[in-house]
């Protein structure tokens, strides 16, 4: 399978184009970068950090979009809505893992997904997948807990919470039959209350070069239950990004998550 990355000079992008490189059964054939980067004609495994790989980076995403299977973007909220429409146009499947897509750019999306197929996941994870699966079974056995959600990222991180914390408290409220935007406290700062039975409370720390780290605290009044993420390295956001490439190639259309690459849905 031939793979393009958007966003080849980012954390991510790096991090991809060596998994890319690395694994027997894909081959890199584009290393999209934002236009006019000076980095342009560098080869990617050199711009990743470790050897030569014959891919030339480039600015022009077309071009790349023409050359692969499936293109894999972590860029930019505004630059994945162009690449995600520039592969509906060309009929090529897109895994999209930029975070910050607000419920325009979703309703985007789902409109694009029409056309052609997309992943679409704040968190590629797999472990952070398990994790949404357990937390849904979790918040319809302990239905009124207070629950509250913790994430922690690194300082150059612009989005807050997480795109990843949004999901978990986005699923914690559908199990228990709610719907996240009546329900979800983003700051406490404002508005010093008692905690609102029901609702689901946000905080995030933001700081040095955390990688990612989740924690969710379902709390009833003898007893606490904590689900815990900690991402050690880019590798296993990678990791999981390629398998949603591999399970979305071929495919002709359509809106899938990592619970859909994973089977757990
Ligand atoms: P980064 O800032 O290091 O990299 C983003 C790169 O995209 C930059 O090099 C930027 O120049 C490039 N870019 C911007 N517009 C572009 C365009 N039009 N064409 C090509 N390249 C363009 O950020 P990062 O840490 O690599 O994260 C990127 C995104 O992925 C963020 O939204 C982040 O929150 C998200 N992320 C998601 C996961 C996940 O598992 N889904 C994991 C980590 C990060």
């Amino acid at each position: 399978m031939k793979i393009a990355i958007a966003g080849a000079a980012g954390r991510m992008g790096r991090a991809l184009v060596t998994a890319t490189v690395a694994a027997a059964d894909l081959t890199l054939v584009g290393a999209v970068v934002r236009p006019k980067d000076p980095r342009c004609a560098l080869d990617a495994g050199v711009l990743a950090g470790s050897t030569p790989c014959g891919v030339t980076v480039s600015d022009d995403v077309a071009a790349a979009i023409t050359a692969c299977d499936v293109l894999i973007d972590f860029t930019s909220p505004a630059a994945s809505l162009h690449h995600a429409s520039l592969c509906a146009a060309a009929g090529r499947p897109i895994v999209i893992g930029t975070t910050g897509l607000g419920p325009a750019a979703a309703d985007q999306l789902r409109d694009l997904s029409t056309r052609t197929a997309m992943v679409v996941a704040a968190n590629m994870s797999v472990g952070v997948s398990v994790a949404l699966h357990l937390l849904a079974i979790a918040a319809r056995v302990l239905g009124d807990a207070d629950v509250e959600i913790v994430d922690a990222h690194h300082r150059h991180k612009v989005d807050a919470p997480s795109g990843t914390a949004l999901r978990m408290g986005a699923v914690i409220a559908e199990a228990r039959g709610q719907m996240l935007a009546d329900c979800a406290v983003y700051d406490r700062h404002r508005r010093p209350a008692a905690r609102a039975c029901g609702s689901i409370g946000f905080a995030s720390v933001r700081a040095g070069e955390i990688v990612g780290e989740h924690r969710v605290i379902m709390a009833l009044p003898s007893e606490r239950l904590e689900v815990a993420h900690i991402a050690d390295s880019r590798q296993g956001f990678a990791d999981g990004a390629l398998r949603a490439a591999r399970f979305i190639g071929g495919r002709s259309c359509g809106l899938f998550d990592m619970q859909d690459v994973l089977g757990l849905r």
